[in-house]
């Protein structure tokens, strides 16, 4: 059963990824089928398998061999497990703000912005999660915009990541939202060693990354909230 949800999962983040790219580029994404951007040849269907295809494929299209990106399979991953966290949790709070996450950080990763309706969506969320208690609302601005002008944040952090840490923190809390910036610093760290031809890089992406880790961690601890 397990296995079963997680592919579930994994086509469902597999379409996030398509309908945000599609979204981008102004097309359908109900009714057209999957294209290669390279070669423009329609995608076989055996080729859109979550992760698999990515793996058998070796990351290029089977026609003109441009690499697919490696973002494609890992945010399906990602999703799979979100997927599962959900399903063992049956929280839906922390599964709608993850959804969120995953098709902003593609946005992020495609544009290097995100769209602010869905910032808004989040903060409204939060807002609703806090039972409209607003003081706490005000508090935890401050708390971001206090964030936001520590000197070594100024240059790293986008506006639209501060709005993020303010809503991370009215859904899980100072310390939990504390430790998921922390997971996702330090893997953003990692990732700007590996690749150390990168000045600027795309951070909800690793905000998204670190919150999905903090909920397996949470779930496996049985329950940090
Ligand atoms: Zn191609």
């Amino acid at each position: 059963m397990i296995i079963y949800i997680f592919i579930i999962g994994t086509v469902i983040g597999s379409f996030l990824n398509l309908m945000v790219e599609r979204i981008i580029r102004k097309e359908s994404f109900i009714f057209e089928r999957s294209k290669c951007l390279g070669c423009n040849q329609q995608i076989p269907e055996y080729c859109l398998v979550p992760i698999l295809s990515y793996i058998l494929l070796r990351g290029k299209c089977l026609n003109c061999k441009i690499k697919i990106p490696s973002y494609f399979p890992l945010f399906e991953f990602i999703y799979g497990i979100n997927t599962l966290i959900f399903y063992m949790t049956e929280n839906i709070l922390f599964f709608s703000v993850t959804t969120i996450l995953h098709l902003i950080s593609i946005s992020d990763i495609l544009t290097k912005r995100f769209p602010c309706q869905f910032s808004w969506l989040l903060i409204i969320i939060a807002i609703i999660n806090t039972n409209f208690n607003y003081l706490e609302v005000l508090i935890t601005c401050i708390i971001g915009l206090l964030i936001s002008k520590l000197g070594f944040l100024d240059n790293k952090i986008g506006n639209g990541d501060i709005d993020l840490i303010i809503v991370l923190i009215l859904i899980f809390n100072l310390l939990n939202a504390s430790i998921i910036i922390f997971i996702s610093s330090l893997s953003a760290l990692i990732y700007l060693l590996l690749n150390n031809k990168l000045r600027i890089i795309p951070f909800i992406p690793f905000i998204y990354f670190g919150t999905i880790v903090f909920l397996v961690l949470s779930y496996l601890k049985f329950s940090l909230y």
